[in-house]
């Protein structure tokens, strides 16, 4: 229930005493910027949900490379979108697991041909249309936290408070770099750099929805902090907004 709705309600004096209002904060920005560590956290924090949009395109990805369908294949991609075939469930610990045909997927998002394809299923317009009305209804069910890439701008842009988190390519290179040894992942730092721009520019050049700035958002550069203090910052955010 949203403000505007809630005062209309108010002024049928229709609302019931027990109705609350659910809080969104969007959190946007380029590839490894830490959004997702961070809106985690943050979600934790708060006791809100989190919503990491990412893992809704790269789901549609494994699906779309196991089926052998051709990812700019736009009729196609947005058959399998709307197929139902993936299910998001939200787990105790606020966080979001993917199963595709029934079986749990999650672990299987991250790998190197979805982390090469993502962007092109994400410039569809046909497929986005589907995962923001999806997104919208999931944000309606509770206070959440969003991350992704248009969610300020286009999914929810009516947020309570929007952050555009983000961090020098080389930092975010730095980042992933060391997580992809963590996991056993193969990739040099230069590798993981020019993928990683390679991945922006596609975000931000395509015409539908593309990476960008919403203009009442708060800028906000993690080179040189930890993520604590990130959260930290937010969180004093959100609550000089109450
Ligand atoms: O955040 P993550 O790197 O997991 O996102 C994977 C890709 O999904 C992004 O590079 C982008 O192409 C796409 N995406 C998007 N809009 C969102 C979230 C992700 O286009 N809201």
């Amino acid at each position: 229930m949203r403000f505007r709705q809630i005062h209309a309600a108010w002024k049928r004096e229709s609302i019931p005493l027990t109705w609350t209002i659910e809080t969104r904060i969007a959190i946007d920005g380029p590839v490894g910027a830490g959004k997702t560590t961070v809106g985690r956290q943050l979600a934790d924090r708060l006791d809100y949900r989190f919503l990491d949009t990412g893992l809704m395109y790269r789901a549609l990805t494994r699906a779309a490379l196991d089926d052998g369908i051709d990812l700019d294949d736009e009729p196609a991609m947005a058959v399998l979108a709307g197929a139902g075939r993936i299910e998001y469930r939200f787990s105790p610990d606020g966080g979001l697991s993917v199963d595709i045909d029934g079986e749990d997927a999650t672990i299987l998002l991250r790998t190197a041909d979805v982390d090469r394809g993502v962007s092109i299923t994400a410039a569809l317009p046909a497929v986005r249309a589907i995962l923001v009305a999806r997104q919208r209804e999931i944000a309606g069910e509770a206070s959440i936290v969003m991350v992704g890439r248009d969610i300020g701008t286009v999914v929810l842009p009516d947020a309570e408070l929007k952050i555009y988190l983000t961090a020098s390519a080389e930092e975010r290179a730095r980042r992933r770099h060391e997580e992809s040894m963590k996991l056993g992942i193969d990739g040099t730092y230069d590798e993981i750099l020019s993928a990683t721009l390679r991945r922006d520019r596609i975000d931000s050049d395509r015409a539908a929805s593309p990476l960008m700035q919403a203009e009442d958002s708060v800028l906000l550069d993690s080179d040189n902090k930890s993520v604590r203090q990130v959260v930290d910052e937010i969180v004093e955010l959100a609550e000089s907004r109450r």
